[in-house]
C-alpha cells in the first residue's frame, strides 16, 4: 500500500474542511478524488503532501508513518493548477531543480533530465524558457519536475484545470500513458467527472469534507451509493414519490419495483437519460409520451419527453436510432426505464 490515511480531520476555525477521511491507495495505482469545489479535496491533498497538519488522524506513505514528517522529507511529488514553473529557468533547469537540491552528480542529473524530456515528449525543447511553451507543454514540464526525484507518490491537484478543453483532453490521454510507463502511485484531484471517470483505476467521491463512495468508474456510475453521488456523477433524471403498494413506487404512469422501504417514506428515484428507452412502437412499453424538445449533442440526441400532468423526463438516444425511428418534436412515443436507483429522501 502506497498511501494509507486514517480518520483524517481538519478544521479551519469552526469549519470542518476534511471529516474523518480514511482510504488506501495501492502501490502503482492511479486514484482520482472527485468532488465539487469546496468539498475539501485540496486540503486533503495538502495534508498528504505535508503542507497542512491534520487535527486528528494519520498518514502513512509506503507503510511508514508520515503524519509529522515535513513536506521535504516525505518524498512526494506534486503538481497544482497554479504551481508555476520557475520563469527564469529553462525547461531542463526546471526539471533538474529537485535533483540539484538533493545534490545529485551532474552527469546523473543530465541523464535523468533527458530521460524525462523523452517521457513528456518534449525532446529538443530543453533549452526553452516557460514563456516559450504552450500551457499544456508547461504542465508536462511541471509533471517532469515532480517526477524527477522519483517520488514515492505523485499528487496532482487539478493540474489541467487552467487549460482549455481540447488541451485537457489530450493531456488526460497522455497522463494515462505516462502512468502506465512510470507506474508511480498517483492521486489525482479533479472536480471534472469526465476526467475522473476516464483516467482513474478507482475514484473517491468527496462531498462536504467526507468520502461518499469509493469504487471503479463503472461502480460509481452504475451503482451510486448516495443521493449526492447519483446527482453529481453523470447526468440523471430524478423524481420524488412514495409507495403506492408494498415494494412499488408509482409516479404518473411509471411504476418502479423497490425494496427496503415502508409506507410513508418519501422516495427519490434517479435514472439516467441513457437508461430511458424510447420507441415509436408500443412494443411492450406501456407509457406514452410526447417529444417536446430535441437537442443535438454530437452522436446523441437529447429528448425532452412530456408524460402528462406536467411531468417530463430527459432521454438520450443515439442519433441513428432517433433518425431511423422518425423522431421529431411533438411525435408520440413509448417509453421504458431500464435502470434506476432509489433512495429514501425523508
Ligand atoms: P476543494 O479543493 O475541494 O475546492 P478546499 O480543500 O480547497 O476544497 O477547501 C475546502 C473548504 O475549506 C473550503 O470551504 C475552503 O474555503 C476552506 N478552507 C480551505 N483552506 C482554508 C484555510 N487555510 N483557511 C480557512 N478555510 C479554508
Ligand atoms: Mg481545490
Amino acid at each position: 500500500m502506497s498511501i494509507e490515511v486514517s480518520h483524517l480531520t481538519k478544521k479551519f476555525n469552526n469549519f470542518t474542511a476534511v471529516r474523518d477521511v480514511s482510504f488506501q491507495v495501492e502501490t502503482g495505482s492511479l486514484v482520482a478524488i472527485l468532488g465539487p469545489s469546496g468539498s475539501g479535496k485540496s486540503t486533503l491533498l495538502r495534508i498528504i503532501a505535508g503542507l497542512e497538519t491534520p487535527d486528528s488522524g494519520d498518514v502513512k506513505l509506503t507503510g511508514e508513518e508520515a503524519t509529522f514528517l515535513s513536506a521535504r522529507d516525505r518524498n512526494v511529488g506534486f503538481v497544482f493548477q497554479h504551481y508555476a514553473l520557475f520563469k527564469h529557468m529553462t525547461v531542463e533547469q526546471n526539471i533538474a531543480f529537485g535533483l540539484k537540491v538533493r545534490k545529485m552528480p551532474k552527469d546523473l542529473i543530465d541523464q535523468r533530465v533527458s530521460e524525462l524530456l523523452k517521457l513528456i515528449q518534449l525532446n529538443g525543447l530543453g533549452k526553452r524558457f516557460p514563456s516559450q511553451l504552450s500551457g499544456g507543454q508547461r504542465q508536462r514540464v511541471a509533471l517532469a519536475r515532480a517526477l524527477a526525484p522519483r517520488p514515492r507518490v505523485l499528487l496532482l491537484d487539478e493540474p489541467f484545470g487552467a487549460l482549455d478543453a481540447k488541451v485537457r483532453d489530450e493531456l488526460r490521454a497522455w497522463i494515462t500513458r505516462l502512468h502506465e510507463e512510470t507506474e508511480v502511485t498517483t492521486l489525482f484531484v479533479t472536480h471534472d467527472q469526465h476526467e475522473a471517470l476516464e483516467i482513474a483505476d478507482s475514484i473517491l467521491v468527496m462531498n462536504k469534507g467526507a468520502i461518499e463512495q469509493e469504487g471503479t468508474a463503472l461502480e460509481i456510475f452504475d451503482k451510486p451509493a448516495t443521493h449526492f453521488v447519483a446527482q453529481f456523477v453523470g447526468e440523471t433524471n430524478y423524481i420524488e414519490s412514495d409507495l403506492c403498494e408494498p415494494e412499488l413506487v408509482c409516479w404518473g404512469p411509471f411504476k418502479f419495483s423497490v425494496n427496503g422501504f415502508k409506507l410513508g417514506d418519501k422516495i427519490r428515484i434517479y435514472f439516467r437519460p441513457n437508461d430511458v428507452y424510447v420507441s415509436s412502437n408500443p412494443e411492450t412499453l406501456q407509457v406514452k409520451g410526447k417529444i417536446s424538445k430535441m437537442r443535438f449533442r454530437g452522436p446523441l440526441i437529447e429528448l425532452t419527453l412530456d408524460i402528462g400532468e406536467q411531468k417530463s423526463i430527459t432521454a438520450l438516444v443515439p442519433k441513428g436510432v432517433a433518425l431511423a425511428s422518425g423522431f421529431r418534436e411533438s411525435s408520440q412515443v413509448y417509453i421504458g426505464i431500464t435502470d434506476f436507483h432509489a433512495f429514501r429522501s425523508n
